[in-house]
């Protein structure tokens, strides 16, 4: 099968011709027909995030199942699919009541096994980790779904727990944080946007922000106006100890700060005020990915069309850019659209 590949941290990803992969006696290979270029990719390549070398990307994917392993029972050849970027192992007590994104033998595609830069990928545990598409939604936007969009799904469902009218203050307009943005609105909440950038808010406003904060020192102070008081719900979208502080500070007592950005190297210990979560009974959440679990509420929301995660999609490529496109992440992005890496079916 063709892949895409890098044999050293920065090494020129590269398009290769590789065995398929096995497929797990509990798992399923899956035809990769879509699937989507992630900054966690580029800093795993950049070795930010230790991976086995050499290593295929992409952990955000859509497909069909084209292997069934022995021991699966509920899954078929034909099936189309997507799968969580965090996998259980579907042995442990997490995963028996379905939190797989937490599962202490959790394996993820493209970080500790090979990824779906390639024709064909493996998933372990399918009966757990695989969730079959509604008919209407296509590959392209399926694969979209899979990190940023689901991640921001449920910091604020799970974790948020936001209801209509509350304020959700969004620090950052990244990917996630435009995610947020967009299904915090088709919840019913309003929007107080987040960033240091002009034309981030811009695309904030037009999926639904209803007031756009510029990001720095007196972000939070201008959120806690905005909003009356503060927010009910805040997201760090940005994972950076600025955003977080600026977070948990544009809440309102009681409020609810989910940290949905990895806090990466110099960012790993945020000195929030513990004093004022104290103060104000706020309560401080980590958010990592969403489990199989939680999809259906999700892709319900997509197949009404309430949400349009098609409209964050940037651009679509093929296999043979999507190293290229990786590598391109090493400069400052012009826009927030995720790029798409488009396979052709039967390969
Ligand atoms: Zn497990
Ligand atoms: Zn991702």
């Amino acid at each position: 099968m063709q892949a895409v590949q890098y044999d050293a941290y920065g090494a020129t990803p590269t398009l290769v011709d590789l065995p398929a992969p096995d497929c797990p006696a509990d798992g399923v290979l899956v035809e990769v027909r879509a699937t989507g270029v992630c900054r966690s990719d580029w800093h795993a390549w950049q070795g930010h995030d230790p991976v086995s070398l050499p290593q295929v990307p992409g952990h955000e994917f859509a497909g069909v199942i084209s292997v069934v392993g022995p021991q699966v029972t509920t899954r078929r050849v034909g099936e189309r699919v997507t799968t969580p970027f965090v996998c259980g192992c579907g042995r442990c007590a997490y995963c028996a009541a379905g939190d797989a994104q937490v599962c202490p033998d959790q394996s993820q595609p493209g970080f500790t096994q090979p990824g779906s830069f390639a024709d064909l990928v493996a998933v372990p545990a399918a009966d757990l980790n695989v969730v079959p598409l509604p008919d209407g939604l296509d590959f392209v936007t399926a694969a979209s779904l899979g990190c940023r969009f689901a991640t921001a799904y449920r910091a604020l469902t799970a974790h948020g727990r936001v209801r209509p009218r509350d304020w959700v203050a969004v620090h950052g307009c990244g990917g996630v944080g435009l995610s947020a943005v967009m299904i915090a609105t088709a919840l019913g909440a309003r929007v107080v946007a987040v960033d240091v950038a002009e034309p981030a808010l811009r695309l904030a406003e037009e999926l639904g922000a209803e007031v756009l904060v510029e990001g720095g020192a007196d972000a939070a102070h201008r959120v806690v106006e905005a909003t009356g008081g503060g927010a009910h719900v805040s997201l760090d979208a940005v994972g950076s100890t600025d955003t977080a502080v600026a977070s948990v500070c544009s809440l309102r007592p009681r409020g609810r700060h989910v940290q949905v950005g990895l806090l990466l190297g110099e960012h790993a210990a945020p000195p929030l005020p513990m004093g004022v979560v104290v103060a104000r009974e706020l309560s401080i959440h980590g958010s990592h990915g969403m489990a199989a679990r939680d999809y259906p509420a999700m892709l319900d929301l997509v197949a009404r069309g309430a949400v349009r995660p098609d409209l964050l999609v940037g651009s679509v490529i093929g296999l043979g850019d999507a190293g290229a496109a990786l590598a391109a992440m090493s400069r400052p992005a012009m826009t927030a659209g995720l790029t798409v890496v488009r396979l052709e079916p039967g390969v």
